[in-house]
């Protein structure tokens, strides 16, 4: 872009409501956020389980500093891969019940890695439409035919499935859909990617930790083994309240990742520091598994208050499409309201009532789709949930 359509671009987003902009954090991240000077209840962190700022954790972080310092030094396949990350795949991989695991430093590189090593020209990758933007990024990145079906619809998949002649497929899927908060239909993936003898990845950015009845993620609600769902993915910045990301499958899978995986090798490997505190993270999704119990009382109580909100004319609980309740039971909770203008002077008066909501707009969402992404952790309050609610209802 040009340097004076740079200027014309920005005018455009202001006069839009589609600006982007940035507020300043001055505390832990937590039920109670600083905001420029000011408190607020947050309703809109990933930290699910309130362990981003958890003493232990941040002890083990510390810990994890005085014994390797602060900086890795050098990609993991020079010299930065301490003990502490051989240590973290290890307990990951038996934390998934997945043979192996791969770290990897974010989320968006683990899906950039992944998808463009095991794909080229030629090949095709079959994403729901509604998947996160770096799986989407990935499939261009690889260079192979990227087709997107309809969302949760196997149907759909099925169908585009049935007319591709690539030799290698891979159907890609958020586990928990980051901006819609519904699960996706998992056991007709794996049939699909059984049927088809296509690789299948899933994406369980915001399942882990938070959902099944012990925390592995939406993979436990199926029970899906290795065979099943060949490639998983989770961070550690969302639930586990650290930073970084992972794939788990089998041996041969993550020895090729190792080799292949670009944003994998070309990339210094995350402080060792943070592998230490991710290791008491995992400890903790299940010393601690009260967390969790506590999150899903928190997730129903808020839902049963949605169907009394009405946002102009549209009420509160208008995301859940599915037959299945238990579809919907994790801790994004979106209002879809469509409109952009109105849904940022939402998102601003409840900020003037001293509560974070934020409002997602295109291009995150698709067109028309502007919604408020309210999430739940396991350390808000009845109370706070109500004040969320009595706010929304006025
Ligand atoms: C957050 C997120 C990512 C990216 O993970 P980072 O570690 O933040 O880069 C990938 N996929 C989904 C579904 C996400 O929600």
């Amino acid at each position: 872009m040009e340097k004076k359509s740079i200027h014309q671009f920005l005018q455009q987003q202001r006069s839009n409501d589609l600006y982007r902009s940035r507020s300043i954090v001055e505390s832990p991240q937590g039920v109670n956020l600083e905001l420029n000077g000011k408190s607020y209840l947050n309703f809109c962190s990933n930290d699910y389980l309130g362990l981003a700022n958890h003493p232990k954790i941040t002890e083990a972080f510390v810990k994890g500093i005085k014994q390797y310092g602060v900086g890795s030094g050098a990609s993991h396949l020079i010299n930065g891969h301490s003990r502490a990350h051989h240590q973290l795949e290890e307990e990951l991989a038996e934390f998934v019940q997945r043979p192996r695991a791969l770290l990897f430093s974010t989320g968006y590189m683990a899906n950039l890695g992944v998808i463009s090593a095991l794909l080229a020209k030629g090949d095709a990758v079959f994403e729901d439409r509604l998947n996160h933007a770096s799986l989407l990024d990935g499939g261009l990145l690889s260079q192979a035919r990227l087709q997107r079906y309809q969302h949760c619809d196997a149907g759909d998949l099925a169908v585009k499935l049935s007319r591709s002649k690539a030799k290698t497929k891979l159907i890609c899927t958020d586990g928990v859909f980051s901006m819609d908060g519904d699960i996706a239909p998992l056991a007709e993936l794996v049939t699909q990617s059984t049927q088809s003898n296509s690789w299948l990845m899933v994406d369980d950015a915001h399942g882990l930790g938070t959902v099944g009845a012990t925390g592995r993620g939406c993979l436990e609600l199926i029970n899906a083994t290795v065979d099943d769902v060949p490639i998983l993915m989770g961070t550690l910045g969302k639930a586990l309240g650290t930073f970084g990301a992972f794939v788990a499958g089998d041996a041969d899978l993550i020895e090729f990742l190792i080799q292949r995986a670009r944003s994998y090798i070309y990339t210094t490997a995350m402080p060792a520091a943070v592998a230490e505190a991710t290791r008491m993270s995992i400890k903790l999704v299940d010393e601690e598994s009260w967390r969790r119990e506590q999150l899903k009382k928190n997730i129903s109580y808020f839902k049963q208050g949605l169907p009394q909100i009405e946002i102009n004319g549209v009420t509160g609980d208008n995301n859940d499409t599915d037959s299945n309740p238990e579809n919907y039971l994790t801790p994004i909770q979106p209002i879809l309201i469509g409109d952009v203008q109105q849904t940022v002077r939402v998102s601003e008066i409840l900020k003037q009532a001293g509560i974070l909501v934020s409002a997602i707009r295109p291009p995150t969402v698709p067109e028309n789709t502007a919604r408020l992404r309210i999430t739940l952790c396991a350390d808000h309050s009845k109370q706070q949930i109500e004040q969320l609610l009595d706010t929304l209802s006025r």
